[in-house]
């Protein structure tokens, strides 16, 4: 039997994952990560570190499913978007990797807007606006603090692939992760020399770059050691950890897009053109399918909504479910299922902790609006779950308005373990929703890229029907359907009407 390997350089660990070449999964490990916050908001990690963990989670996964090395045929790489490592000439790591969650770069993400001549043209350019934790922000960052590590820097490379140097010996990238830089053109998939030029970076810092399914490289005798695997492996480009997320759930042809409520709740979609937001508000990269583009976007409190309500307002499930054995979550939603769609007219804006998407607004603010007595306790957690798929629909408003065709979503995450919430979204969104077989995330995507880069597959669509399929269908019950629409109407009109009160209350709140 022959397997293919995924190895996913996770923000809190690496995953490995071995699949047959039917796309069974066969075991799956995983080592962990430190993180180093050398000062609020700062967010770093040894590069040394990760290769340690890729080497313990391929032996392991390799011990445990008894496979020996010459049966990997391929091994494909994902990882955390964005962070930038730094090697110097003899390809030295100079500084520890600054991650995707890092928030130091505000003032250089201001300095590229006004480069490239405002947000709107940098859009146009580069696909996104300007983020703190994209990466060319950080080596402006570095430039301009770190003179001495960046004079020696000769190269910047995405987690995923130092590891890839690490394993072969080439310095290379892919599209997916490539566009999470700022530095590449999305339309062309080509690095975008014009920006590096108007930002006074060599354009041979950043690797050559691949399509996710080419094979970018073999294992070399010290890489195949270090990992117990067989010299002269292929190695795929793979891809980002959200492309890598997106074929592991089979979002691979137009019309598909996947919802996933976890802490955050994130929209995905799969473009056949690259269609862009004006206003940034959500991120366009190259996807992991050859010559195809995608879409997504992020706001910050999904499910972090409702385990907020769970751990402030829900004591009593949360005693119950321990002497019970069950999930305090599950408690909480059969309260909702017996109130009624709109929860009598109570809304929840899901801004616990700001927003990103689609609001980008770091001040936004949770709250309760339309509150009477009539209501009950069952209508309160209702209108929790209703006004975070208000959010994620948000996305897809969006998503459409680009020319982004929707006509399916795929429900995953914490979320889409109740019942209740996977028929809430169908009807929220208006769209028929589905559960699929496989939740294995990100190795699981860059496993099956490293089928199609040796043939295994034909393309990554292929792959993707071959692998994944849907196990359940929800349709949107048409009556709630209809009702949900008014409601979500009105929830659109509430945050630009308390955007400016929540800009006071924060003035407020920081001069207590
Ligand atoms: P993470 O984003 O940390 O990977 P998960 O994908 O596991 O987390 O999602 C966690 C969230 O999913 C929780 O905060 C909670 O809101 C939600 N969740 C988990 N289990 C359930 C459940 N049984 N019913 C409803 N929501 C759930």
């Amino acid at each position: 039997m022959s397997v293919l390997l995924g190895i996913d350089i996770g923000t809190s660990g690496t995953k490995t994952l071995l699949c047959n070449q039917r796309g069974a999964v066969i075991a799956s490990a995983n080592a962990p990560h430190d993180i180093h916050t050398p000062k609020p908001g700062w967010s770093e990690q040894d590069p040394a570190m990760w290769w340690r963990a890729v080497g313990k989670a391929v032996r392991q996964v390799l011990r445990e499913a008894q496979i020996d090395r010459d049966q990997v045929l391929a091994v494909g790489l994902s990882g955390q978007m964005h962070g930038a490592v730094f090697l110097d000439e003899n390809a030295q790591v100079l500084r520890r990797a600054i991650l995707w969650n890092d928030q130091r770069t505000a003032e250089q993400c201001r300095t590229i807007e006004q480069a490239v001549g405002g947000r709107r043209k940098l859009v146009s350019m580069v696909g996104n606006p300007a983020l703190t934790g994209f990466t060319a922000p950080k080596i402006l960052w570095v430039r301009q603090h770190e003179p001495d590590v960046f004079a020696k820097t000769r190269r910047v490379l995405l987690p995923k692939d130092y590891i890839r140097w690490c394993m072969t010996g080439e310095y290379a990238t892919e599209v997916s992760d490539a566009s999470g830089t700022l530095l590449f053109d999305v339309k062309k998939r080509v690095w975008n020399t014009r920006i590096m030029r108007k930002l006074d970076l060599d354009a041979q810092l950043m690797p050559p770059c691949f399509e996710s399914q080419e094979v970018s490289g073999h294992l070399h005798a010290a890489g195949a050691r270090a990992l117990g695997l067989a010299e002269g492996t292929p190695v795929v480009g793979g891809g980002g950890d959200q492309a890598c997320g997106a074929v592991g759930n089979g979002i691979a042809s137009s019309g598909v897009v996947s919802a996933t409520l976890g802490t955050s709740g994130v929209m995905f979609a799969h473009a056949a053109e690259p269609a862009y937001d004006p206003e940034g508000r959500v991120h366009t990269m190259c996807s992991a399918v050859k010559g195809k583009w995608c879409v997504f976007g992020c706001m910050l409190s999904a499910g972090a909504s409702l385990q907020w309500f769970r751990n402030e307002l829900g004591k009593a499930e949360q005693l119950q479910a321990q002497q019970r054995g069950v999930s305090a979550y599950d408690l909480l939603t059969r309260q909702a299922a017996l109130a009624a769609p709109g929860s009598q007219g109570l809304f929840f804006l899901p801004y616990l902790t700001g927003e990103r998407c689609p609001y980008p607004d770091p001040q936004a603010r949770g709250c309760f609006i339309g509150l009477t007595t009539r209501h009950t306790r069952g209508d309160v957690i209702r209108s929790v779950l209703e006004g975070v798929t208000y959010a994620m629909k948000d996305q897809l408003t969006i998503f459409e308005s680009m020319g982004v065709r929707v006509s399916r979503v795929r429900l995953s995450g914490g979320g889409a373990r109740s019942g209740f919430w996977r028929q809430l979204q169908a009807d929220i969104y208006a769209k028929p929703a589905a559960i699929v077989n496989a939740d294995e995330g990100p190795a699981y995507g860059a496993a099956l890229l490293a089928g199609v880069g040796t043939g295994v597959w034909k393309s990554v669509p292929a792959a993707c029907k071959h692998a994944v399929r849907e196990v359940q269908l929800l349709r949107p019950d048409r009556p709630t359907a209809r009702r949900y629409q008014a409601c979500y109407t009105q929830y659109q009109r509430l945050y630009p009407a308390l955007a400016d009160s929540f800009a006071s209350i924060g003035q407020m709140d920081s001069g207590i």
